[in-house]
């Protein structure tokens, strides 16, 4: 990977969480080429680790670890061995997240005859809302409650926390996943408010579409036909086409980097080849 500009994070730690997914791992690649360590974190440990060795192999300096975001005691075991291992945090992306079946409707709009034949707004799962929930704002909140810690007397670290299209106006079928991640876009501002009088920074990337694993089904058909869902979205995306992961990639080096960005603070930044500034008309 070719980095769209040079930044220096020479000797700092940076943990990824959900770096065993199409995003983040992306990120944990681009971050090692400027110097950095990078641990990355995954309920998957084998997906961790696979992408942690490719980056070792490429000779970036990178190691994957098991973590649970939704568990304080997870996070904080790989929080020990990071430290072990490479020293305390300078920059946490916080990049797990997703979306869960049963906290989505089968239909955009309800008619009253969908009722019994369908996945309706009052069939969705008490449980499948709290897991989308919980994994997208809390896997945020307690991952920067561990790892924030180390940051606190250092004089120049970052927070960089992944929102959505969705927080700015809600996608149909997806109440869940739309309200967490407005709920991230809020948090994020919040933190960097909050941390305002240390060295933190904390801003978040909303990307826009990009087929990963957590959206692929519906986007795709099993036989990889689109659905009429990814027609709509790239109908609304101006530059008509889904986003390829590295094209997140300078925002993310715009926002670690102190150089550029020492007074940019609680933004979320949209990459989203214009989805968010279209009416539709
Ligand atoms: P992905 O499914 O490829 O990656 C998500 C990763 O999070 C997976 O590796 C998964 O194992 C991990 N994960 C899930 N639960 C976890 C837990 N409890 N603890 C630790 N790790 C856990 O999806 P992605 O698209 O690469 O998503 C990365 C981030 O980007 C997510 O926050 C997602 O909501 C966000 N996002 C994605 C898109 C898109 O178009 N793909 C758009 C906007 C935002």
């Amino acid at each position: 990977m070719k980095l769209p500009f040079e930044i220096d994070l020479k000797d700092k730690v940076v943990v990824v969480t959900g770096a065993g997914g199409v995003l983040c791992s992306i990120f944990a690649e681009a971050l090692s080429k400027t110097g950095a360590k990078i641990a990355l974190l995954d309920i998957n440990e084998e997906a961790a680790k696979i992408n942690a060795d490719k980056i070792a192999k490429d000779g970036g300096i990178a190691k994957g670890y098991a973590c649970n975001v939704l568990s304080r005691e997870s996070i904080e075991e790989a929080h020990k061995a990071i430290l072990s291992d490479f020293g305390s945090c300078d920059i946490l992306i916080n990049g797990a997240g997703g979306n869960n079946p049963k906290a989505t409707t089968d239909n955009e709009y309800f008619t009253p005859e969908d009722m019994g034949k369908m996945k309706t707004f009052f069939d969705l799962d008490k449980e499948g809302v709290e897991f989308v929930f919980n994994l997208n704002f809390l896997g945020t909140l307690l991952p920067t409650q561990v790892f924030a810690q180390d940051m606190l007397d250092k004089e120049d670290a970052s927070i960089i926390n992944v929102s959505s299209m969705n927080a700015y106006t809600p996608l149909t079928k997806i109440p869940a996943y739309s309200g967490a991640k407005a709920a991230i876009s809020n948090f994020t501002q919040w933190l960097a408010v909050h941390f305002s009088k240390t060295n933190i920074r904390c801003n978040a990337i909303a990307p826009g579409f990009f087929v990963t694993k957590q959206n692929e089904k519906l986007l795709f058909n099993e036989d990889k036909t689109p659905t009429p869902r990814t027609e709509k979205i790239l109908g609304s995306t101006p530059m008509g086409r889904f986003g390829k992961a590295e094209e997140l990639i300078g925002a993310l080096l715009f926002l670690v980097s102190k150089d550029a960005s020492s007074f940019v603070n609680g933004i979320v930044i949209p990459v989203d080849g214009g989805f968010s500034a279209y009416s539709g008309v």
